[in-house]
């Protein structure tokens, strides 16, 4: 199969893209990009979410925007092992590099997907490469463990993938909910309401008696074990994926310390690294991560860490398949360095709210 057939359609925008991509590279924007950030001695962070075989890359229910092919994943990684400074978050973020020539990079992966272990671990060991990954730990060893798989799988199996129905089943229960075309629109619908309506929705439109995937499972524990054995980082991502900003302060520190403990009594190492969930963190969140004894905290706002930037909210660039990837479908350093080193480069470091 051809990678090209995996990712989306080479639309109009897509052929753009590239061809601005291709014209920055060949007048010099990104070298000159590249050579700033490492002056500034910037970090730039990484988030995968999922590393995915091609079977499992088709039949998997998590969303595009969190999807890479181990292929790809594998020729970025010889890729970042030849051109950049690793960032290992076992030793935290080092004021300097050791060359000050180099970009630093530093890899981290949300949630602990069960093919950050299948698929993601031996490319990293292969290339020498560093990674976090930030856990929940009350959702290990589940399959389907966030809601947005579910809403998915609903629109393929129970919709045929045709947004009418899919409309007409939402406002069965939510009779002004607004036209629905695809499941990516429906997650967005499903995230601007509350929690308790949400849930009330999901429970109806997606039945308990259905066949899960296991291809979008997490990871058991002695898998996290050993991962961590051959040098991964593992921090926080709260105990069950909460949006803190949405909860009360008094639930939200017990996500961050209870989170915090589990991970530390599992490893017995210092759990001292978090990601916010849905990277929402107002300043109370913050100071509550803070409180907890964290030490580092990643957002998802895109841009890039330097010296005097705030260590409790480290913006990371968001990388997916489309993202990393040429007009036939395999890695191009062109795509790369147009989505992280010149974006990054071009938001700048992040900024306290
Ligand atoms: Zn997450």
């Amino acid at each position: 199969m051809s990678p090209r057939t995996l990712t989306s359609r080479m639309t109009f925008r897509r052929i753009l893209k590239l061809a601005w991509a291709t014209s920055l590279r060949i007048s010099g924007a990104f070298w000159f990009a590249r050579r700033q950030l490492a002056r500034q001695q910037a970090i730039v962070v990484l988030t995968f979410h999922r590393v995915l075989e091609d079977g499992d890359f088709l039949a998997t229910n998590s969303q595009s925007g969190i999807l890479v092919r181990r292929q790809t994943f594998d020729e970025l990684l010889r890729h970042l092992a030849s051109r950049y400074e690793l960032i290992d978050l076992n030793l935290g973020f080092p004021a300097t590099g050791t060359s000050g020539l180099r970009p630093r990079i530093c890899i981290t992966f949300d949630d602990g997907w069960l093919d950050n272990y299948t698929s993601a671990l031996a490319p990293l060991k292969s290339h020498r490469v560093p990674a976090a990954i930030f856990i929940c730990p009350e959702l290990m060893n589940t399959p389907e463990p966030f809601w947005p798989e579910r809403v998915v799988r609903f629109v393929r199996t129970q919709c045929a993938d045709d947004g009418a129905q899919a409309t007409a089943a939402v406002r069965t229960i939510i009779p002004d909910a607004p036209v629905i075309s695809t499941a990516d629109e429906l997650i967005e619908y499903l995230k601007t309401l509350d929690s308790a309506k949400r849930a009330q929705l999901l429970s109806s439109l997606t039945q308990s008696h259905e066949r899960t995937s296991m291809i979008d499972s997490t990871m058991s524990w002695e898998q996290v074990a050993e991962m961590s054995r051959a040098g991964i980082a593992f921090g926080s991502h709260t105990q069950s994926h909460q949006i803190l900003t949405r909860i009360p302060s008094s639930d939200a520190e017990r996500e961050l310390r209870d989170s915090k403990a589990a991970l530390e009594a599992r490893l017995s190492r210092p759990c001292t690294c978090f990601a916010y969930p849905n990277g929402n963190a107002n300043s109370e969140v913050r100071e509550l991560a803070a409180r907890s004894g964290y030490e580092l905290a990643f957002t998802t706002r895109p841009g890039v860490w330097t010296q005097g930037s705030d260590l409790l909210r480290v913006p990371r660039i968001n990388i997916a398949e489309n993202k990393l990837v040429g007009s036939r479908g395999y890695f191009s350093t062109t795509m790369f360095e147009y989505e992280v080193f010149w974006k990054a480069f071009r938001v700048g470091p992040s900024q306290p709210d």
